[in-house]
């Protein structure tokens, strides 16, 4: 018998798995209902580690969870708890975990075709478009993170620059062609240009001032030298919201000169784009509107589970030629499930995608726009709460200005490594798991760096990290000294 129903992966017993997956649900809504009693970070254990690496074997779905529930929930990263403040992670929400279970189940694909949740991700790059006061015909589709989106910038300005035939005959032995970032950009604007072809040589990192934010002399400089060099000058990537410590380049001055110069304008707002929620946040922005693309990510402040990532281009015609290819099986129809061209499929690189749009939907939808505008700017009270704490404490030192939401400080004590100090500190908070700050190093000084992206941080989860920090300090200088 070919065709029983019993040869499908769907449950035998539905009763019994509707039970299973109730537990679940439930286990996943108490992990964050109660995450604040749990360590933020601890390490997998290597037994746990061993038993992961066993080869593959059947196991139920009961055997299965229950590893997830020992061997996985507990040793994940920790960024939904309020004390995570490494790197620039979201916290996610019970909503967004919701809609990810109700995408999956849908398990749409999409790529395009004549469907629903195409409208869901075309109705969330309108609010987009509003958001960022871009045009009506601008274009933009979700992607993994700004790392992608930030690749798909870098093509599109290519495209611009060397016209669409240069996606046939490639970029030539001498295109001569120059981008302009500030040396505060994330490593992934040097990928997007190794990977276009273009190469990182091309790249002209433009030193920053005081403030973190590219000095635009020397800016207007390189790209004066470049043209008359012979160069071609096509990019800026402007950053809002920097990596290290959250600052904001001039973009609206950067704006002027990429108009004056006919340059492309991408702006890398991976996590600070959206600072245009928030109503007392948002004029710092000013000049964004004016991009000819942004990158950005909805898993950082916007708190969607991961990933969550978008690229908005001003220009969709220009867009649409960086990426549409012809194929048979692909064909497009007046009617029926081929319709509604053009696809997403024609704005990046990937065919098949999931249904990212729908949770970043719910998100928008149950918490509103508003809502999520107060998180972000509530984000950065408690970093000019910590700063200030900083500045009272003698033993700590601000390293950076903090201009949005990211505090990098150090502990110092004169006559120890300073260097090794907070690196070792780091390391301790994270490994005490009361707390989990990351590390950089600013100007050759390794720095304490606070990134304050959670909903759920308040007050009291600052001043536990101020209280940690102190009292690890302090035993680690009193051991180094001894
Ligand atoms: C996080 C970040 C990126 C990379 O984004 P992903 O979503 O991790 O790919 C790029 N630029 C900046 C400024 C970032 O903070």
């Amino acid at each position: 018998m070919l065709d029983t129903v019993g040869d499908s992966l769907d449950p035998k017993d539905w009763i019994a798995f509707r039970t299973l997956a109730h537990q679940m649900l439930d286990d996943m809504l108490n992990y964050t209902q109660h995450i604040h009693t749990r360590p933020v970070w601890q390490p997998l254990p290597d037994a746990l580690k061993a038993t992961l690496r066993k080869p593959l074997s059947e196991k139920t779905l009961e055997q299965t969870h229950h590893e997830f529930m020992t061997m996985m929930l507990p040793y994940a990263v920790g960024n939904a708890h309020p004390r995570f403040m490494g790197w620039v992670h979201g916290g996610g929400t019970p909503v967004g975990m919701l809609a990810e279970m109700l995408a999956a189940g849908l398990n749409a694909n999409l790529g395009g075709r004549n469907q629903a949740p195409v409208e869901v991700e075309r109705q969330v790059m309108r609010w987009v478009r509003d958001l960022f006061q871009f045009p009506d015909t601008a274009s933009g589709i979700f992607v993994t993170g700004t790392s992608m989106a930030n690749f798909i910038g870098c093509l599109c300005a290519k495209t611009r620059e060397l016209g669409i035939s240069t996606r046939k005959e490639g970029v030539g032995d001498s295109p001569n062609l120059t981008a302009y970032t500030s040396t505060a950009a994330h490593i992934s604007i040097a990928q997007a240009l190794d990977m276009s072809g273009i190469g990182t040589n091309a790249l002209r990192k433009i030193t920053v001032n005081t403030q973190h934010e590219m000095d635009i002399t020397q800016l207007e400089k390189a790209i004066a030298d470049d043209k008359a060099a012979g160069k071609r000058p096509f990019l800026v990537v402007a950053t809002a919201g920097t990596v290290d410590v959250g600052a904001i380049d001039n973009l609206d001055a950067i704006a002027n000169l990429c108009e004056r110069e006919k340059i492309w304008l991408h702006i890398d707002g991976a996590f600070g784009a959206l600072a245009m929620l928030s109503s007392t946040l948002a004029p710092r922005l000013k000049g964004i509107e004016r991009a000819d693309s942004i990158a950005f990510d909805f898993h950082k402040w916007g708190q969607v589970p991961y990933d969550a990532g978008f690229i908005l281009v001003r220009d969709s015609t220009l867009h649409q030629q960086a990426f549409a290819s012809p194929a048979a099986y692909l064909q497009r129809q007046e009617r029926g499930l081929s319709a509604n061209s053009p696809w997403a499929c024609d704005f990046g690189l990937d065919l098949s995608r999931s249904f990212r749009a729908l949770k970043t939907w719910f998100t928008l939808s149950v918490y509103g726009d508003e809502k999520l505008g107060q998180v972000i700017s509530h984000t950065c009270q408690l970093a000019q709460y910590l700063q200030a704490q900083i500045q009272s404490i003698p033993e700590l030192e601000l390293l950076a200005p903090v201009a949005l939401n990211i505090v990098c400080f150090r502990y110092y004590c004169a006559g120890v490594d300073v260097n090794w100090l907070n690196t070792e500190i780091v390391i301790a908070l994270q490994e005490s798991g009361e707390v989990a700050p990351s590390s950089t190093t600013l100007n050759g000084c390794v720095a304490i760096r606070a990134a304050i992206v959670n909903h759920r941080t308040t007050q009291q989860d600052i001043d536990a990290l101020l209280v940690s920090t102190m009292r690890i300090g302090a035993a680690l200088t009193t051991s180094s000294t001894l």
